[in-house]
């Protein structure tokens, strides 16, 4: 199936071109033309398989005609690096449609949006809580809203947002189209699906496996080695960029640091920076500056950053699911990369629940020449286990509001943070070595 044959506009047939699209991936060979009937859409779909443009493509398409400078199509996403990635693909593809869009997000100026707002835009790409804000201050007209998307509705779940998902569904017109993207389907989406979707369509794709593209490899380890077997792994591999999960906002940030101590471009990307640090740590890494971008898995979610070579788990995930997202940042849209994953004893029984999950074992590596056998240090506070977030003592509500730092949602540059997404599990210490295999240094294709 070719481009060419969903008839799009051929300002956006252009853009489509410029892009550099050349073939539509399954997703948008699934959705494109569904989405373009007005059919309601359910997607079954992960970050990585081209679903933003699943969805930016036809709303584009669909503005081209009629009424300009009010707001017709609402997406809404967890995060604000999503919504910033969602916003850069509608002004990519729809560079030369003339069609105005806006993010809407906590934790920033609330002036600019208001006056974005003002001044008319067809399209607004919104975090829940701040959203909610401009209804309530009036600040937003959805009055004459034709499409509604909600994306990675999964990870809105996760982070509370449902309650305001409820809220803003009551304050836009029943009539209108409806797409509602999510990576997984847990009874409380199905729920919202059912409620919210007329007669919807289900596309589906690679939700359950990783892309094909990405070789995996564990690499047994003792929890206070971990750092160590990393620079041995980073040293004999040859990258360009990498991304590194750690369980904890706390973790990310002093791996950050110590790759930066070791001579890396490294910088660490969680919940507690600033939105302007934040956003910096992400541009530096999109551009190059960052060679190595240390996140946790909430701050991480959903970025497109295309040129990843390498996903490393630092930490191992709370999920199967986890896992496929995560690696799923490596080899995107058709490109390889490698995914590495550090596991200590205890993480035995969740590498048992990823391999039945993916329908294969995993390869076990060991890199040459490392010493694994060196003892723990007596007290080794840092990284002996990895320290629990702060238990939320606030409801699921509230937690919201920092997620997007919307405490006072009017109030100017308001940092705001980011709550742990799961639940954390006690960890014990670990104990047991590695198998010995020869260290495979995995060389992408280039
Ligand atoms: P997404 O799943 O929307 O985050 O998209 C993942 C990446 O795939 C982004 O960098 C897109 O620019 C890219 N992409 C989307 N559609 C296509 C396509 N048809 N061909 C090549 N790359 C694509």
């Amino acid at each position: 199936m070719e481009f060419q044959e969903f008839n799009f506009h051929p300002v956006i047939a252009a853009s489509i071109k410029d892009a550099g699209y050349s073939t539509p991936t399954p997703i948008q060979q699934q959705s494109i033309p569904t989405v373009m009937q007005g059919r309601d859409v359910m997607g079954l779909a992960q970050t990585g398989t081209g679903k933003t443009a699943a969805f930016a493509l036809p709303i584009l398409n669909r503005l081209m005609d009629g009424k300009r400078g009010t707001v017709r199509a609402l997406v809404v996403a967890p995060t604000r690096e999503l919504a910033e990635q969602i916003n850069g693909s509608f002004l990519q593809l729809g560079k030369q449609t003339r069609l105005k869009s806006v993010t809407v997000y906590g934790g920033v100026n609330v002036n600019p949006q208001i006056q974005a707002l003002k001044n008319g835009v067809d399209i607004v790409v919104a975090c829940p809580g701040r959203l909610l804000d401009h209804i309530g201050q009036g600040t937003i007209n959805l009055s004459c809203l034709e499409v509604l998307v909600l994306d990675e509705a999964d990870q809105m779940f996760d982070m509370g947002f449902l309650p305001d998902i409820r809220k803003i569904l009551g304050h836009i017109p029943a009539k209108r189209q409806t797409l509602l993207f999510s990576a997984t389907m847990p009874p409380s989406i199905n729920k919202l699906a059912q409620d919210i979707l007329i007669d919807p369509v289900t596309v589906q794709v690679g939700n359950t496996a990783p892309p094909v593209t990405v070789s995996h490899a564990l690499y047994p380890v003792e929890q206070h080695l971990k750092t160590a077997l990393l620079l041995e792994l980073l040293k004999h591999t040859d990258t360009d960029s990498v991304l590194i999960f750690t369980r904890t906002k706390h973790r990310a940030k002093r791996l950050g640091e110590q790759l930066d101590k070791a001579g890396y471009k490294a910088a660490s990307l969680q919940g507690n920076l600033s939105q302007n640090r934040r956003q910096a740590a992400l541009d530096g890494f999109r551009d190059g500056n960052y060679q190595i971008l240390v996140a946790t898995d909430i701050a991480a979610r959903g970025i497109d950053v295309s040129q990843i070579s390498h996903v490393v788990n630092y930490d191992i995930p709370d999920t199967p699911e986890a896992y496929v997202h995560r690696i799923g940042r490596t080899g995107r849209a058709a490109k390889s990369g490698d995914a590495f994953t550090m596991v200590c004893s205890e993480d035995t029984v969740m590498v048992r629940t990823i391999e039945k999950k993916l329908g294969a074992p995993l390869q076990r590596r060991t890199v040459e020449g490392f010493n694994y056998s060196i003892p723990a240090p007596k007290k080794d506070a840092e990284f002996a286990r990895p320290p629990r977030e702060p238990r939320p003592t606030r409801k699921p509500s509230d937690v919201k509001k920092g997620s997007e730092g919307t405490i006072n949602p009017f109030k100017p540059d308001h940092p705001g943070s980011k709550p742990a997404g799961r639940p954390l599990q006690s960890r014990p210490g670990s104990a047991g070595g590695a198998p010995k295999t020869v260290f495979n240094s995995s060389r992408r294709g280039k």
